[in-house]
């Protein structure tokens, strides 16, 4: 490579570092004819960690379905991890939700197979299903129990998920999505269904993972104090609509009472 190859490609490497993982301009979502999210623009940075805050019904599950191909977009575009979610050549969107790592408020671990095998079937996307039948090879295992290590409970590795706590199994879903080597997550309300003390805590992993690891998370929340101390930028959903857009630093409490006014103030209702 010569001089003047190098340093043209040291340029684009920091562009690609730094340009956003999500990037949503004008989104529009609608079931049968019925709009459900409109004119929605969010970005989401390398180190980001974004909470997305609206009542129930707003459009938070929506709008995080239709980053991965399962909500119907009908206006606007979304780009996710490199992909034109709303233009994708054959065989991409595959591809995509493999890029993209998922965690869900019911953590979704197959309860009777071993927190280590729960971890490894993140791998799956990318090894391929003939995994399920001659076995995990030791890299992935090994791979495994980094991730397990990660995120706090290696030492649960031969259990059963069931015998986990609901804490610990939310824990073992983040190195299951971590295994996918994503390149951004997606957390749907992680946390609804922890006590307080865990939900600050599993918030804290995935920050940390955000900042520490590069592996910027977009995570869905309903109770806007756990958004207030755990996030970097606040989106604020109502409606459908993208009320609010700001550094989490500059929101307090009544600035995002407008995402609740008239429902009521409740912060923990489901
Ligand atoms: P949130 O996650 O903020 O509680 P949702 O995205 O689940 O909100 O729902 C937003 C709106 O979209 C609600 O009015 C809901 O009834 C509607 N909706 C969600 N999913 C579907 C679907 N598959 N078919 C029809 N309507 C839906
Ligand atoms: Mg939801």
């Amino acid at each position: 490579m010569t001089a003047s190859t190098s340093a043209a490609a040291a340029p684009v490497a920091e562009l690609k570092r730094t340009l956003p993982l999500i990037s949503v301009r004008n989104l529009a979502v609608a079931y049968d004819d019925q709009p459900v999210l409109n004119g929605v623009d969010l970005d989401v940075n390398p180190g980001d960690m974004v909470a997305l805050l609206g009542a129930s019904g707003s459009g938070k599950s929506t709008l995080m379905k239709s980053l991965t191909g399962f909500a119907p977009i009908t206006a606007g575009t979304a780009r996710v991890a490199g992909y034109d979610v709303t233009n994708l050549r054959r065989g991409d969107l595959r591809k995509l939700r493999s890029d993209v790592g998922q965690v869900f408020q019911q953590f979704n671990l197959i309860p009777r197979l071993s927190v280590l095998t729960n971890v490894l079937t993140g791998a799956l996307p990318h090894a391929g299903p003939a995994n399920l039948v001659g076995g995990f090879s030791s890299e992935h295992r090994c791979l495994a129990m980094h991730y397990l290590d990660r995120v706090g409970i290696a030492h649960k590795a031969k259990e059963p998920a069931r015998a986990l706590s609901g804490g610990q199994q939310q824990r073992v879903a983040i190195a299951r999505a971590l295994m996918q080597q994503p390149r951004v997550i997606l957390a749907d309300e992680p946390v609804a269904s922890l006590d307080p003390k865990l939900a600050d805590s599993v918030l804290e992993l995935l920050r940390g993972i955000a900042t520490e690891d590069g592996i910027p998370v977009l995570v869905s929340l309903h109770v806007l104090p756990l958004a207030l101390a755990h996030s970097d930028r606040i989106l604020g959903l109502r409606n459908g609509r993208l009320l609010l857009s700001a550094p989490t630093a500059e929101l307090d409490a009544p600035a995002l009472s407008v995402l609740y006014d008239g429902e009521g103030t409740s912060h923990d209702d489901h």
